[in-house]
C-alpha cells in the first residue's frame, strides 16, 4: 500500500482540516495539501518522465513544503531522498550521485552550495518556493500510484562507519509500521494535535510525519525553520496538544530556557537519537511534569527499537525508576530485540552484548551497497553497533556505541570522515578523532595531531570539506598517539588519556560519575 493514500483520504474526508502551520500561521488545510500532492505528482511524471521507483531528493531546511514534497513524490510512487541541509555541498553531491536522484527539490540558496557539487545523473534542481517550483502545480492531478509493501518510499542517509553516508532503504511497509508504533506505543494523536518540527524534518523529525497525516494532526514549521527555545515556547503555548521530537541537547536548552511554557500544553516531548543523563531526564521531568518519551532506534530501524514510555518516566513511586530513567525502555511490540554475543547468540538478562532487531519496521537493505547489507542484515537480524544489556524487568540499557561515533548536539559524527580531511594538510602526520563527553553538546569533537599544523589552518581546512558540526572543537598535539602491537590506534586509550587530561579543569562528565551506568 503507497502511504500517500494517507493523505488523499484525509484530503477527501477532512478537507477544511489544518493540515500544516508556520508558526502560528495555518498555511495548508487537508484539501489543499493532498491536492497539491497530486498535482505535484502529476508534473513528477508528465513535465519531468519520472518512472515509478526513481529517487526524487529533497536538499532544504524544514518548511511546511516538506510534506507536499514528500507526499508528491511518494503519490507518484517514486523514492524520496531527503538530505540534511546542514551538509556541505560536497556531501549533499555525493549522496545525489550515490542515489541517482534525477531530480533534486532545494531550499532559496542552498542551490549554488550544490550546484558545483552536482552529478550528471541530476536532471534538475528546482528552488522551493522559486517560479519554476510554482508552475508545477498548475499540472493535472493524478491517482495515487499502487506501490507494493516492500517498494522504497525513503532513502534515508546515515553515515557510515567508513565515513561515506550509507542510504538505508525505508520501505512503505517500515514507514507505515514505524508510524503506527509510534502512535501505538509512544505518543497516540488525534484529530488536530499538533506536531512541531525542530529537529530535521529530513531525519528524526521527519520520521513523524505519516502518524500524523494519518490521524489528522497539524504539521507546525517554527518560522525561524529551526529551534529557538522561546519560540518553541511560544507555539507551545499556541498550539493545543504539541509533541515535538528532539534530541537530548535541545531537551536541556529548553529546561534552562528562562522563558515561561504552559508546559500542560504539550502533549508529549520525544527525546531520542543520543544518551540522555539522568540528571538532565530529571530536570527535564520537574520542568515539564509527565509528559516525556524516549525512543531508541536509528535510521536503519526509524526511530523503533525501544521505547521508554511516558508512564515510566514519571513512575517516581517505583523503586526502580532512576535506574528505568537511565535505560531506552523496552522493545515496541512489532520488534524482536536481542543482545547477542559475537556469534549473534541471544545472551541471557544482565549480559551485555551488540543489539540486533528485527521486524517490519527494519530497512531492506543499503542501497548500492550490496556488501554493507550483508553485514549488516547478516542472518535476518539488524546488528545496530551498539553495545547493551537487558535488566530482569525487560528494560534495555545502552551501555556504550561499540564503534566510534560521535554524536554532538543529536547528530552523527564519524571520527574517520574528520581524520581523512585532517590527514590531507601536509604538515599532519596523524591524526585521531574522538568525541569529549560534553554536558551541553552530549559529546564534542576532539582532534589528536601529531605533526606540524596551525589549528586555524586545519580549521580552514574542514571548512572547505565537511559540514561545520563536524569541525573538531578543539586539537590537541601530541607527539605520537597511543598504539597496539599492530601499530593500530587505540582510540580507548585516548579516550581515557583526554579524560585525564580534562579532570584537572574537571569538564569530564565521564569523571564526575555523571554518567549512570545501569544497576543490575
Ligand atoms: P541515527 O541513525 O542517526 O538515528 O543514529 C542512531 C544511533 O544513535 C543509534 O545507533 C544509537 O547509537 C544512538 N541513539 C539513538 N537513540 C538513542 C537513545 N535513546 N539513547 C542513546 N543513544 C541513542
Amino acid at each position: 500500500m503507497n502511504l500517500a493514500l494517507w493523505l488523499s483520504r484525509a484530503g477527501m474526508s477532512h478537507p477544511d482540516m489544518p493540515a500544516a502551520a508556520l508558526g502560528t500561521r495555518v498555511v495548508a488545510r487537508y484539501g489543499d495539501l493532498a491536492s497539491r500532492a497530486a498535482r505535484l505528482a502529476g508534473a513528477l511524471h508528465k513535465r519531468f518522465g519520472l518512472k515509478p521507483g526513481d529517487r526524487v531528493a529533497v536538499a532544504a531546511k524544514n518548511t511546511p513544503a516538506y510534506l507536499e514534497l514528500m507526499y508528491g513524490i511518494w503519490h507518484a510512487g517514486l523514492a524520496a531522498v531527503p538530505a540534511n541541509a546542514k551538509l556541505h555541498g560536497v556531501e549533499l553531491g555525493y549522496i545525489l550521485e550515490h542515489s541517482g536522484a534525477r531530480v533534486c527539490f532545494v531550499s532559496d540558496g542552498l542551490d549554488a552550495a550544490i550546484a558545483p557539487h552536482a552529478p550528471r545523473s541530476l536532471e534538475r534542481l528546482i528552488v522551493i518556493g522559486g517560479a519554476q517550483y510554482a508552475t508545477l502545480f498548475a499540472e493535472d492531478a493524478v491517482e495515487v500510484a499502487p506501490r507494493a509493501p516492500d517498494d522504497l518510499a525513503w532513502l534515508f542517509y546515515t553515515s557510515g562507519t567508513t565515513g561515506r553516508p550509507k542510504g538505508a532503504m525505508l520501505t512503505h511497509r517500515v514507514l507505515a509500521a514505524a508510524s503506527q508504533a509510534y502512535a501505538m506505543e509512544v505518543d497516540p494523536v488525534t484529530p488536530s494535535d499538533a506536531i512541531l518540527h525542530a529537529a530535521p524534518m529530513s531525519h528524526g523529525s521527519g520520521l513523524y510525519i505519516m502518524a500524523h497525516v494519518a490521524r489528522l494532526g497539524v504539521q507546525v514549521v517554527p518560522e525561524s525553520g529551526g529551534f529557538e527555545p522561546e519560540e518553541i515556547f511560544a507555539l507551545f503555548d499556541a498550539w493545543p496538544r504539541a509533541s515535538m521530537f528532539a534530541a537530548p541537547t535541545m531537551i536541556k536548552r529548553l529546561v534552562a530556557c528562562g522563558a515561561d511554557c504552559n508546559a500542560a500544553n504539550i502533549r508529549t516531548l520525544i527525546w531520542g537519537g543520543a544518551p540522555m543523563y539522568v540528571e538532565d531526564a530529571l530536570a527535564a521531568l520537574d520542568r515539564f511534569g509527565p509528559r516525556l518519551a524516549q525512543i531508541y532506534g536509528q535510521g536503519e530501524s526509524p526511530m523503533t527499537i525501544t521505547t521508554l514510555a511516558k508512564e515510566d518516566i514519571a513512575d517516581r513511586a517505583n523503586p526502580r525508576w532512576r535506574e528505568r530513567l537511565g535505560s531506552a525502555g523496552k522493545p515496541y511490540a512489532c520488534v524482536e530485540v536481542k543482545v547477542a554475543d559475537g556469534g549473534d547468540r541471544a545472551l541471557p538478562v544482565g549480559a551485555t552484548g551488540e543489539i540486533l532487531c528485527r521486524g517490519e519496521v527494519v530497512m531492506l537493505g543499503y542501497w548500492r551497497n550490496e556488501e554493507a547489507t550483508a553485514s549488516s542484515l547478516r542472518g535476518g537480524w539488524l546488528h545496530t553497533g551498539d553495545v547493551g544489556v537487558f535488566d530482569a524487568e525487560g528494560y534495555l540499557h545502552l551501555k556504550d556505541r561499540s564503534k566510534d561515533l560521535i554524536i554532538s548536539g543529536g547528530s552523527n559524527i564519524y571520527p574517520r570522515e574528520v581524520e581523512e580531511v585532517l590527514l590531507t594538510h601536509a604538515g599532519v602526520r596523524e591524526v585521531s578523532v574522538i568525541g569529549r563527553p560534553d554536558r551541553e553538546w552530549g559529546e564534542v569533537v576532539v582532534a589528536y595531531v601529531v605533526g606540524d599544523a596551525s589549528t586555524a589552518e586545519l580549521d580552514a581546512l574542514c571548512l572547505e570539506r565537511i559540514a561545520r558540526f563536524k569541525r573538531p572543537k578543539d586539537y590537541v598535539f601530541v607527539d605520537a598517539l597511543p598504539k597496539n602491537n599492530y601499530g593500530k590506534i587505540l582510540k580507548t586509550e585516548l579516550r581515557a588519556a583526554d579524560d585525564r587530561r580534562n579532570v584537572a579543569n574537571f569538564t569530564s562528565p565521564r569523571l564526575r560519575g555523571e554518567v549512570d551506568p545501569p544497576k543490575l
